[in-house]
């Protein structure tokens, strides 16, 4: 599947390790070198800025799409190719979605939890058949990993759900899985 624009979601804190940026250096540069666009969420700080930072040194083309309440001088990106303003975070995750051919989380906060748990109860719903990669930098995402194992165990989703979302330990991996994405037929999500 030819990816055009991807969505990342991730950290918007810069109190992290080094080990998280170089991830997010190297995402950009691949994507860059593939043409793929990125949109997200036009912000400067932590993982956001150094994705789009990155993209902009390699000739790539970024998209920030930005609700009006976090349109703050010094925090707005101002290399974007494209500005989106929304109206509020509601309509701005929405045009995301829309946007986007894929998703991919980087290492975040709540913010990124919230973003990637949208996408993927969205496709749970059939709302979209688009890919969804957790980049498990450092292993961050253990635990939350270990969570979604907790979830079908205990039968509040269906174990087929695992193929809602993948998982990677380097840029790499989630470059290629992108490209070579098979949207999966899942099971109806119900138990009945
Ligand atoms: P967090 O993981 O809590 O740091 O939040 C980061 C995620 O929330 C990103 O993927 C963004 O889409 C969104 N976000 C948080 N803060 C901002 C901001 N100042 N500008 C734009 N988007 C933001």
């Amino acid at each position: 599947m030819k990816i055009t624009d991807l969505a990342v979601y991730c950290s918007s804190s810069d109190h992290i390790q080094p080990v998280y940026f170089a991830h997010a250096e190297a995402l950009g540069t691949m994507m860059a070198a593939q043409n793929i666009n990125l949109v997200y969420g036009g912000s400067r700080v932590g993982l956001m800025g150094q994705v789009a930072k990155s993209i902009k040194q390699h000739q790539g083309k970024t998209i920030g799409v930005v609700p009006e309440a976090l349109h703050i001088e010094g925090v707005v990106n101002t290399i974007d190719d494209e500005q989106i303003i929304t109206p509020d975070m509601h309509t701005r995750k929405a045009k995301m979605i829309e946007l986007a051919d894929g998703f991919i989380g980087l290492a975040g906060g709540f913010g990124t939890l919230e973003e990637m748990l949208e996408v993927m109860t969205l496709k749970q719903l059939g709302y979209h058949n688009k890919p969804i990669v957790f980049l498990n930098t450092a292993g961050y995402y253990d635990h939350l990993l270990q969570m979604f194992e907790h979830i079908y165990a205990e039968n509040f989703a269906k174990a087929e759900y695992r193929q809602l979302y993948h998982i990677c330990n380097t840029p790499e991996q989630a470059v290629k899985y992108l490209a070579d994405y098979q949207p999966p037929d899942l099971p109806a999500k119900w138990f009945v």
